[in-house]
């Protein structure tokens, strides 16, 4: 299916985010991905998006982390309102089980983009939730406005006068564990946080079927 760039907008110095309109109604489960490629590209240069889904629009939004020279988003920084981008169809088990009787999400970086997406889902309303963002700088945070008023923010490089969290998300999983004992947890991001929290919560006790994740 084609996607037709409508809206492009710098977020930070390092993610944008980009807005198209579908050619026919686009169906996805919040919190699935799906494989984007410039027109007429191999399918080796095909990259894997989450979708953000924005509450009552039939526009389709993703947020890229910025590469120059990126098949997909170097192509996208560059590109005119209006260019074409070809995407397969939504895939992804990262998607929210109704049974939750509580959830915690982790995030960093553009791993935001499915927990963004949770939020406009019609099974966010089945558990309460508690959101942790993990960003390196103050200047690399966005979309705070769109987190749950109880989420909370770390940064693991902060300047002298950030009063809020800090160090890595991974420092303050034990604490969320002990305030969220039957939570299920939804992680997205690096690879290193998600394979660290990971061992944080099997070593605490919590079942592997409560822990969710998507490595970026
Ligand atoms: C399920 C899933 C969902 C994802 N969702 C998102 C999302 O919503 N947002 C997001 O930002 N990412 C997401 N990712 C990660 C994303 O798919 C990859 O980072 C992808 O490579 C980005 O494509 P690109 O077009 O930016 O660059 P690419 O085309 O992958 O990179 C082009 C070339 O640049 C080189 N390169 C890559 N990084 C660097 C670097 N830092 N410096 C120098 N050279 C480099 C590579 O070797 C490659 O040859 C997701 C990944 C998965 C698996």
């Amino acid at each position: 299916m084609q996607l037709t760039l409508i809206k492009k907008t710098d977020l930070t110095p390092t993610v944008k985010s980009y807005t198209f309109k579908p050619e026919l109604p686009f169906i996805f489960e919040p919190g699935q991905f799906v494989m984007l490629k410039q027109v007429g590209a191999e399918q080796k240069c095909a990259r894997a998006f989450s979708i953000v889904s924005e509450k009552d629009s039939d526009d389709i939004v993703f947020i890229m982390k910025h590469n120059p020279v990126g098949h997909v988003s170097g192509f996208l920084a560059t590109a005119e309102l209006g260019a074409i981008i070809e995407t397969g169809a939504p895939v992804g088990r990262f998607v929210l089980n109704p049974a939750d009787t509580d959830r915690v999400f982790v995030a960093t970086g553009t791993g935001l983009a499915p927990i963004v997406s949770f939020f406009n889902s019609k099974n966010i309303a089945t558990a309460p939730h508690t959101t942790i963002f993990g960003v390196r700088h103050e200047e690399d945070i966005f979309w705070a406005d769109r987190l749950p008023k109880n989420s909370l923010i770390t940064l693991s490089q902060p300047s002298e006068s950030w009063e809020g969290l800090k160090g890595r998300v991974t420092a303050h999983t034990e604490a969320l564990i002990s305030e969220h004992p039957n939570a299920a947890w939804y992680m997205c991001g690096n690879p290193e946080m998600v394979s660290e929290v990971r061992a944080q919560l099997i070593a605490a006790g919590v079942e592997k079927t409560a822990i969710h994740f998507e490595i970026y």
